[in-house]
């Protein structure tokens, strides 16, 4: 059974679209469990009914034209129920509903399963039988387990025929919603530009040609440029290797022939297509129907042809770089977003993102917060190579992606652009008012920064320090390790920019989800393993350079502070300060006059929660890293959009976890500041003021509404509200508490629906 599961679903994979995907089901089960109908239903929410799609063994008439409606008949049980009905003879059910069209009058045994994708019921997959008999057993499980598995190729076919604006049944749709999670809030309204990494077929968006003639020349001649290497490796492996594997290249070669995968793609470029774009659709259809093939020798085929369409590409792409045209309202689009990606776009042209892969705390959707660029992230179900070049709307709020948008919706979400934009400038004239509550209690806001451009911006916004410079950034863009000289540079200016306010400089934090391509950390669980200090004090040269670095910067400006990531133990400190202080040494010995600066643990791991009061003692000041404390807590990977939606720093045992924090760090008379991104969703900010901590800093993009929204509550109410949330025991009721207490404070709705970490 297993290798039969397992064919069906490669086949169903290697369909070009939904209906011969329903086809290939509906037959091979049909075959496979012997039984006399296979059919799918799946459920059209435009009429809200269930709709025969595919059918063996019923009329095929029937086909697209039966429907049942929500709840109704045995289809309908199976998908309310989200269960399988097994039944021996289906007419004596009450839920019985005999579809005429369909002649099933005569079939008496009934096995339906629902096909569900990500908790919600798409179809159901029905057997029948004429015989009067339970199915068995085996014959359950086998419907069930495939079903779980088509889901999400169903899924799949379904959302690319919604961006073509279609649903299942073939009806015209609008406002297809791709739900993912918030990476950075606020609307925007674009075309999409896909962009994608190089020489990777699967990732390769389709466009239109510009000039069919021009596209078929460049594809030509890339196929000419691989031919003639393949002929020279043919040449130069004569005598080196078996026959045998010599004759692959003559099959390489005999594929490219204009007959074979070169022709093919020759056609789809006089469709209409770029040559990218055609190489990568021919090449993927291929690979997808060897790799379903039953047959070890054929399915390696795929290999080849990966391996033979990714050289053709690489002289596509080689020819000259493609120049990505960026529309002026352009919404980036990728499999999976990186910094660099951000970095290409011209500023005033970028208006939207969304990536396929990734969470709201990913670090590509900390950075687009900090650029103010609403943010969809984990859309899991995006055909987002089929996006390119056309209108979607980005709604950073809910966390969705929505394709074909019908008038109406334009306007209702135009006219909620226009609310932002008046939102925004409204907040202007926050940015030289003091940051208090209502009843004056004096607040610190900070800005976390990690590149030059984000502190003259953090300086304009009425910044009073830096809570949390990412030192790592600078290093994520170098090619190799900065020098101490070159790092000595890049402090300095963060330092001297905001002197005499506070910057607060942590040490490398790598590992995780920050690899630097120089110094690569190949690792099951990276977030479990080498990350943070770990690396730095197991690198003392690196931790030494760097800090070395910062004193150096800070002579004179009397500013810095230095911050340990990922601590979990006080020997972590102990170790670090002794490094801190024989650099400090060092630099006297040279005859600097540097100052020995503050130094500060983040609490990010629940193991250093419950050692605050020990770690503290052992510095001058705590900071709570709540993106890493949330995702450890609630073992929720901070990046995987499937748990994404467990990921709430709303969670009692989150708040619960900050406020021992604050409180430990009270009683050793330590100041205590946050700087992970709940301290700038305003909501969470009014909870963290209320707490005690001295400082939070977040994200420049958030400072004059959390200051907004601080300055409009008063520390009575926001105790209150603490003492209220803090018997509540789910994120949901919690997040729902805060959002009213905003709203009696008569707080703007654009504010209070800011991302929820
Ligand atoms: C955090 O974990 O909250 C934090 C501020 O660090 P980073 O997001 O860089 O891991
Ligand atoms: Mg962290």
């Amino acid at each position: 059974m297993l290798e039969q599961l397992r064919s069906i679903v490669q086949e169903v994979n290697a369909a070009r679209d939904l209906q011969s995907a329903l086809d290939i089901i509906v037959g091979r089960v049909r075959k496979t469990l012997g039984t006399q109908v296979c059919s799918i239903f799946l459920f059209d929410k435009d009429i809200n009914s269930h709709v025969l799609m595919a059918s063996e063994g019923l009329r095929q008439e029937s086909i697209g034209h039966v429907s049942l409606e929500v709840g109704e008949g045995l289809v309908g049980l199976v998908a309310k129920h989200a269960e399988p009905i097994n039944l021996q003879d289906a007419s004596l059910h009450p839920s019985f509903h005999y579809l005429q069209e369909t002649g099933e009058e005569e079939f008496h045994a009934f096995l339906g399963v629902p096909i569900i994708h990500h908790r919600a019921v798409l179809g159901v997959l029905v057997v029948q039988h004429e015989e009067k008999r339970r199915f068995d057993e085996a014959e359950e499980a086998f419907l069930v387990t495939l079903s779980a598995q088509l889901a999400a190729v169903i899924a799949h076919a379904e959302a690319t025929g919604a961006i073509e604006g279609v649903s299942p049944s073939g009806h015209k749709t609008s406002d297809t919603a791709f739900a993912g999670v918030s990476g950075s809030s606020g609307v925007a309204i674009g075309k999409v530009v896909v962009v994608f990494p190089h020489a990777d077929l699967s990732q390769i968006p389709d466009r239109p040609a510009a000039d069919i003639d021009q596209e078929i020349k460049y594809f030509k001649t890339a196929l000419d440029a691989v031919r003639h290497d393949i002929g020279e490796l043919h040449g130069k492996l004569a005598g080196r290797v078996a026959e045998e594997e010599r004759q692959l290249f003559d099959a390489y070669l005999h594929m490219l022939d204009d007959s074979a995968l070169g022709n093919e793609v020759v056609e789809r470029i006089r469709q209409g297509h770029w040559a990218q774009g055609a190489l990568a659709w021919v090449a993927n259809e291929h690979v997808r129907r060897f790799e379903s093939m039953n047959d070890d020798y054929l399915s390696e085929r795929a290999v080849d042809i990966k391996e033979l369409c990714s050289r053709v590409l690489f002289y596509l792409q080689d020819r000259g770089k493609v120049e990505t045209v960026y529309n002026d309202d352009t919404i980036l689009v990728s499999e999976e977003l990186t910094a660099a990606m951000l970095a290409e776009v011209p500023k005033d042209k970028l208006k939207g993102l969304v990536s396929v892969k990734g969470s709201g705390n990913s670090h590509v959707a900390i950075l687009a917060r900090t650029m103010g660029i609403p943010t969809v992230m984990g859309v899991l179900d995006l055909p987002f190579s089929q996006l390119d070049g056309r209108e979607v709307i980005v709604d950073g709020y809910k966390g969705e992606v929505i394709s074909n948008p019908s008038d109406e919706l334009r306007e209702r979400y135009l006219s909620t652009i226009k609310e932002q934009d008046e939102l925004i400038a409204g907040l202007e004239n926050l940015k030289d008012e003091v940051c208090q509550t209502a009843d004056e209690h004096r607040v610190h806001l900070w800005v976390n920064t990690g590149l030059m451009s984000d502190v003259m911006h953090s300086i304009d916004q009425g910044a009073e320090g830096i809570g949390l410079f990412r030192t790592e950034v600078p290093f994520l863009l170098a090619e190799r390790f900065p020098s101490e000289q070159e790092q000595t540079a890049i402090y300095r200016e963060q330092l001297q920019a905001f002197a005499p306010k506070v910057v607060t400089m942590r040490t490398l934090d790598i590992g995780g989800d920050k690899a630097l391509s120089y110094f690569p950390i190949d690792e099951a669980n990276p977030f479990l393993g080498w990350r943070g200090i770990r690396v730095t004090l197991d690198h003392p040269e690196i931790f030494m350079a760097q800090v070395r670095a910062m004193l150096r910067a800070s002579i004179g400006l009397e500013n810095l502070q230095i911050m340990l990531p990922m601590i979990s133990n006080i020997y972590e400190v102990s170790s670090a300060l002794q490094l801190i202080k024989r650099a400090h040494r060092e630099l006297l010995q040279e005859g600097l006059d540097v100052r020995f600066p503050p130094i500060g643990v983040m609490i990010e791991l629940p193991a250093a929660v419950y050692q605050t009061r020990a770690l503290a003692r052992l510095v001058d000041f705590v900071s709570v890293g709540s993106n890493d404390l949330t995702q450890y807590l609630l073992a929720v990977d901070r990046n995987n959009p499937r748990v994404a939606h467990l990921y709430s720093a709303f969670h009692p045992a989150v708040l619960n976890a900050l406020y021992q924090v604050v409180s430990q760090a009270q009683e050793e008379g330590k100041p205590v500041s946050i700087c992970g991104e709940m301290a700038g969703d305003p909501g969470a900010a009014v909870l963290l003021v209320a707490m005690g901590f001295d400082v939070l800093s977040m994200n420049a993009m958030t400072l004059l509404k959390v200051k907004s929204v601080i300055r409009s509550i008063s520390l009575d109410a926001a105790q209150d509200l603490l003492d209220q949330v803090m018997q509540m025991d789910d994120a949901q009721t919690i997040r729902s508490a805060v959002d009213l207490a905003l709203y009696n404070a008569g707080v703007d709705r654009l504010l209070r629906s800011s991302r929820t970490n």
